[in-house]
């Protein structure tokens, strides 16, 4: 991927400019800070950030620019990337499935924290440090999210009070984590795990000095910037109502939320068929729009035209194919973009610095989008 130079610029001016025939991620690192501000003063805790989400070194120096400490990594090349933007960072790892030479490169680069939802993983855990803190994941049957990880990790709540006494047990420092699913929009989801946690630890008997309760939060996906402080502020009513005087640290670790916003992404309009209903752009599901199959169609798009101005014309549903010659390579249905777009205009995606080229292949030499750093001038204001 390649990196250009900062610009003093729009994203339009550029496009106008420099009229590049493939997809581009614009960066504004104001935004970045903005939002890991907004974590930082909001969440009741130690905020941290998921690397998955989107590991670009201008995002992992930007945080920890703006005071981000720690990071959830879910593999070696992802400690590699935090190791290269902070030497001291703290790292948690989260991903609770390790292959035994996964587990020798965390000790390796020194995580200080493990999550585990197996007894069968946490015996692979020996070699590990006893100084270090073991999270034991547990998974509840909740709704609210756009789709749920409780099927692939997290024990149930029984296993995990056995797996809580063995960590104590076996030296480690306990702890208990949790994810309710990505894009979650209830923070009775969070509730209901932090009320979980406590019984989890009262049937334990085992006092556990954080508490994790994972990313999940909310990206903005339709205009309306969701209202992230409702769910700071119930997530720490319910831990002070459940925990008491024996509150434990509480830890976030968004991914979506805290890289969505920073981040533009240009497609550009490859050519249209049948009188512009269906429209084929230069990026699609292999590549920086994969989040879109998953999570349905944004409800903010832009056109602009190759002279930078935005296209105002009444807004037509399409079918929306990617570049690439297999056919399931388009976006859900009807996605609204203006009557007098054209062949050469570019899509703008705002909101697309999750799970965008973290998740970009090259499937038919497509996919892979550079990313342009814009360096909004004083006053400019946010997308
Ligand atoms: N933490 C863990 C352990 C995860 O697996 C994930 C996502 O897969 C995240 C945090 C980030 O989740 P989100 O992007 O929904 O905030």
């Amino acid at each position: 991927m390649q990196q250009i130079p900062p610009l003093w610029l729009s994203p339009e001016s550029h496009l106008a400019r420099s009229a590049p025939d493939h997809p581009i991620l614009y960066f504004s690192p104001r935004v970045l800070h903005e939002v890991a501000r907004r974590f930082s003063q909001g969440f009741p805790g130690l905020v941290t950030y998921a690397v998955k989400a989107n590991p670009h070194p201008a995002v992992l120096s930007n945080l920890v620019a703006a005071g981000i400490t720690a990071f959830d990594v879910a593999s070696p090349a992802e400690m590699e990337a935090v190791r290269a933007a902070s030497p001291d960072a703290v790292m948690h790892y989260n991903n609770p499935m390790r292959s035994e030479a996964e587990i020798a490169a965390g000790i390796e680069h020194g995580v200080a924290s493990w999550s585990v939802d197996e007894l069968s993983e946490l015996e692979k855990l020996d070699a590990v440090p006893r100084a270090c803190e073991i999270a034991v994941r547990f998974a509840l049957p909740v709704a609210g999210a756009a789709y749920d990880f409780g099927s692939k990790f997290g024990a149930a709540p029984e296993e995990a009070v056995e797996l809580l006494k063995q960590v104590a047990a076996k030296g480690w420092t306990p702890a208990l984590c949790f994810h309710p699913g990505t894009q979650c929009e209830d923070e009775m989801a969070w509730v209901e795990y932090v009320h979980a946690a406590k019984r989890i630890v009262d049937a334990a008997g085992v006092r556990i000095a954080r508490l994790n309760v994972g990313g999940g939060f909310a990206a903005n996906r339709d205009g309306v910037a969701p209202d992230l402080e409702k769910v700071f502020a119930a997530i720490g009513t319910a831990a002070d109502q459940a925990f008491g005087a024996e509150k434990p640290t509480l830890i976030c670790e968004p991914g979506r939320a805290m890289v969505s916003e920073s981040f533009t992404l240009a497609a550009r309009i490859k050519g249209m068929r049948k009188d512009g209903a269906v429209v084929f752009l230069n990026d699609g599901i292999y590549g920086g729009l994969v989040d879109i199959r998953d999570m349905g169609l944004p409800g903010r798009v832009e056109v602009v035209a190759s002279d930078g101005t935005h296209r105002s014309g009444v807004r037509k549903p399409r079918v929306v194919f990617g570049p690439t010659c297999d056919s399931l390579d388009r976006l859900p249905d009807g996605l609204p973009l203006p009557c007098d777009c054209v062949a050469g205009d570019y899509v703008l995606f705002p909101g697309l610095g999750a799970y965008s080229s973290a998740m970009s292949t090259q499937f038919n030499g497509y996919g892979l989008s550079d990313v342009a750093t814009v360096i909004e001038l004083a006053g400019q204001a946010a997308r």
